[in-house]
């Protein structure tokens, strides 16, 4: 234990033993810890609050603090109360110079001296002190900010606070959901992307549980998530939407998937559907996929092992042509003809690329052009069902496709991008086990533009460098 910035002549244990006594204060303990310091105060910087004795205990600051207030009415009616005494509290605050702070609040018991009024005494309360009275507001402010913008963890958030689980996400919530409430958040969007997320892995006695995501294309920010992967989950969350805010989606994002499709064109008449390159591509993807492991097991007898040629470049086979490097090349290259026989991987692959051209087209007559050449592809190794499968989807959501061309293109990895982050904060979470829970934190990370205050730089120009 040392003694802090001001009161270096007070009796040490005495004072710490009196910081950690949870009874009431007595006078003379609080005169012993009342030397208020102007400094401190001005360094903790709450209103209405006065700090006395700084100690430091096991790398702690505690600080002892009183309110300055002096003049305060009777809630029952309005009467000057009197002091009755005072009950210490400790509360977490925001650290001081990489130091965990606690203030040991001497509060205020107040009493009416009305003897008809049914107010018998009170305890002060600070609107600086969440509800809770374990948390100072900023501390609370600073454990959602940690948990929204900067990904920790609330267990890790807690840790560094010094508090239970649930008070740190109390805090999150209190102060986060204003956040994703707030109804500026949600506004102005042009761009709608759906996609589904799982929530739950399956386990040994479950299913997966997904959730849908509304996304802003053009912003990347999450909109919302609901429960469920059903059209009917994208039909009620439109319809609870205001309808300018409807009217104002001119382009809506979507998977090869039916149920979002038909929820999109009925919830957003004017809006134009289009099947966004991600979840294009991932469908050849998962063509090139289904059909290695085909090979593997037809060659070879057995699912993929570390030294089959084919499992080998499982990976490689899915980046796309343009950003392989030379041995990048040769491998993809040396796996195909070690591992692939029939050259039915070869055709999925190159099926995979003739899609990915028809999205990286110039423009609507490119784009077309581009298809049709992957569908005669397609059609010259139609006896490779699962090449034969992946043009029949892509015939189907033909004119979801080619309407990328007629968009602003905003669309393209944004969905990717926001489906990564979701993943994150799932794994940080280690699954969640509330819906609720889980809606804000994915919300807090994916869906607000925290604004972090510029610092000022202590130095007007850059040091000069060293030769
Ligand atoms: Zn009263």
């Amino acid at each position: 234990m040392r003694f802090g910035w001001a009161d270096r002549s007070t009796n040490a244990p005495k004072v710490l033993g009196i910081l950690a006594a949870s009874q009431d204060c007595k006078t003379e303990d609080l005169r012993l810890l009342f030397n208020s310091s102007d400094g401190a105060t001005a360094l903790i910087g709450m209103a209405g609050f006065v700090v006395g004795v700084q100690v430091e205990v096991e790398g702690e600051w505690w600080l002892s603090v009183q309110t300055t207030t002096e003049l305060v009415g009777c809630p029952g009616c309005g009467t000057r109360a009197v002091g009755h005494g005072r009950r210490r509290v400790k509360v977490r605050d925001l650290p001081v110079s990489g130091r965990p702070v606690v203030l040991v609040w001497a509060k205020r018991i107040w009493r009416c001296p009305d003897p008809d009024c049914d107010t018998k005494t009170w305890t002060e309360r600070s609107e600086l002190v969440e509800p809770g009275g374990l948390l100072t507001v900023r501390a609370g402010m600073e454990i959602c900010r940690l948990v929204g913008a900067e990904g920790m963890s609330v267990a890790g958030a807690a840790r560094s606070f010094g508090v239970s689980w649930a008070a740190a996400m109390a805090a999150v919530d209190r102060h986060g959901r204003p956040l994703v409430d707030a109804p500026d958040r949600t506004a102005g969007v042009r761009s709608l992307g759906v996609d589904e997320t799982t929530f739950r892995h399956a386990g040994p006695s479950r299913r997966s549980e997904y959730v849908t995501g509304m996304v802003d294309l053009n912003s990347g920010l999450l909109l919302d998530v609901v429960p469920g992967r059903s059209g009917r989950v994208v039909i009620d969350w439109l319809q609870a939407q205001p309808e300018p805010w409807r009217a104002g989606i001119s382009v809506a994002a979507i998977d090869a998937f039916r149920g979002y499709a038909n929820a999109l064109a009925t919830g957003l008449p004017t809006a134009t559907l289009v099947m966004d390159c991600f979840h294009a591509v991932a469908l050849a993807n998962r063509t090139v996929d289904k059909v290695r492991r085909r090979t593997q097991h037809n060659t070879l007898g057995h699912r993929g092992r570390r030294d089959d040629p084919l499992y080998k470049i499982r990976r490689l086979a899915l980046v796309g042509a343009e950003r392989l490097n030379s041995s990048g090349w040769n491998k993809l290259i040396t796996g195909i003809e070690t591992g692939d026989p029939t050259g039915h991987l070869a055709a999925a692959w190159i099926a995979k690329e003739e899609l990915r051209r028809v999205y990286k087209a110039p423009g609507p007559a490119a784009a077309r052009a581009a298809l049709l050449r992957f569908y005669l592809h397609c059609a010259t190794h139609d006896q490779v069902p699962e090449i034969l499968t992946l043009a029949n989807t892509i015939s189907a959501w033909e004119p979801q496709i080619l309407a990328y061309h007629d968009t602003d293109r905003a669309s393209n990895g944004t969905t990717e991008a926001v489906n990564l982050l979701i993943e994150k904060v799932r794994r940080i979470g280690h699954g969640f086990r509330s819906f609720h829970n889980y809606r804000l934190r994915l919300l807090l990370a994916c869906g607000i533009q925290w604004q972090t205050p510029r610092v000022a730089r202590i130095r007007g120009r850059q040091p000069r460098s060293v030769a």
